[in-house]
């Protein structure tokens, strides 16, 4: 094999699931990998049944996705970027937002061409910039001082900016941003994007924005795209029908941005897989045509924060701190008081990580609750930061939050 693939460790979610799959807690609530305990909107999912039944959809769509589609999206966005977003030249469909950043990163990265990145950092970001041959480049979140023995706030975790400008090269391309970020579930303020943008307008350097949890904030929230015109020529935005519409196992993703940057990220997708998935184009076409008169947005973004508040109270009743999301489905609970027995028999791959993928097997075959070791989003130089912290996604049913909270009341 080819030492892109041969190198590789396990991936975190396939680690967590199948050790879910065999634990003998069942049934399992997986908490761990971010999706959906419960189906898209009923306005959703009869467009997609109806759009099987059409010939058209059954079929390919054009390369760069399916015109109502395109149209839709545009649609949806123009009001934010406050002008009439062009939906032939300026969004492209992608099958999934990890298949459209991969399109971004062949699109623009040389051998040796640099890429600014946040740690913690979403684990796919990697492989998918060192497959063309970048060179990643860490730039530190700091988390909170008292993170560790007091509950904070996601907004506490910093960027310092003279340590991002001294990050910067003559080599770098592009920087990625993610707001609301995973796993931290920070919200990145206005001040923040428009320091890092103007940087970018100073340098030169792509913005691939990974906003794929847009419609899901509890602060304010802002696109860096839109702040200014000089950072907009230099922004590709990312979105996911995943998770705008419940169905991440639909991969229907997209990119918008300028034409200069969308037709060469279109190029690569073109000759990555073609096209995306019709018939779910067409019903996440339908989506966004009807989510905002349904109140669907205003009802994603109630639904997921009183999902997060209620099944954060077991963290207070258990005096574990933890991290208040401004955004997402996530949340960072540090784990330190949880003790492990010392002689557990844990499987090899698990005894040779560090201790948060101990704790996520041991919730898994004790508790019967799964969640993500996050030394999976760090270098292993800065792993030890996250060693006592575990991710929960909080996107599931009402009653199997309860059912996880009565279970980890356990850990008491
Ligand atoms: N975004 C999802 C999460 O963080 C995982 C997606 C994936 O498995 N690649 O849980």
């Amino acid at each position: 094999p080819a030492a892109r693939v041969s190198g590789q460790k396990q991936d975190v979610w396939t680690i967590v699931n199948e050790a879910a799959a065999a634990s003998p807690k069942q049934p399992i609530v997986n908490m761990g990998q971010g999706f959906f305990g419960y189906n898209p909107p009923k306005f959703i999912l009869d467009a997609a049944k109806e759009a099987l039944d059409r010939v058209d959809c059954n079929q390919y769509s054009p390369t760069k996705g399916r015109p109502r589609l395109k149209k839709a999206i545009a649609d949806a966005y123009s009001p934010f970027w406050g002008r009439k977003i062009n939906p032939d030249t300026e969004v492209t469909i992608t099958t999934g937002a990890n298949e459209g950043m991969l399109s971004a990163f062949m699109a623009f990265i040389e051998p040796g061409d640099e890429v600014i990145i946040f740690e913690p950092f979403f684990d796919q970001y990697i492989s998918n910039i060192e497959m063309p041959g970048g060179k990643i480049v860490y730039v530190p979140m700091h988390p909170p001082a008292t993170g560790a023995t007091k509950t904070s706030s996601a907004a506490d975790w910093t960027i310092d900016f003279d340590e991002l400008e001294r990050a910067i090269t003559p080599k770098t391309k592009m920087i990625v941003l993610n707001t609301p970020h995973n796993p931290v579930g920070k919200v990145f303020s206005k001040d923040e994007l428009q320091k890092i943008g103007d940087l970018c307008v100073k340098n030169n350097i792509i913005i691939l924005s990974d906003e794929v949890y847009d419609r899901l904030f509890y602060v304010p929230f802002t696109r860096i795209s839109t702040l200014s015109p000089e950072i907009e020529q230099l922004t590709i935005t990312v979105g996911s029908a995943g998770k705008n519409f419940y169905a991440t196992g639909w991969r229907v993703g997209w990119l918008m941005g300028p034409e200069h940057l969308i037709k060469y990220v279109s190029a690569a997708h073109t000759r990555i897989c073609y096209s995306s998935v019709s018939p779910l184009q067409e019903a996440c076409a339908v989506g966004f045509e009807k989510a905002e008169a349904e109140g669907f947005w205003d009802d994603a973004i109630r639904d997921m924060k009183g999902k997060m508040d209620r099944f954060n109270e077991v963290w207070d009743e258990l005096g574990l701190p933890y991290s208040e999301p401004e955004g997402g489905y996530f949340v960072l609970v540090n784990m330190n008081k949880v003790q492990l027995p010392e002689d557990y028999p844990f499987p090899p791959h698990v005894a040779s990580r560090p201790r948060d993928f101990k704790l996520s097997w041991f919730l898994i075959q004790e508790v019967g609750v799964a969640a993500i070791p996050p030394t999976e989003f760090y270098t292993d130089e800065n792993a030890h930061m996250a060693e006592d912290y575990l991710r929960f996604a909080v996107c599931k049913e009402d009653s199997i939050l309860e059912e996880a909270k009565n279970r980890l009341r356990g850990l008491k």
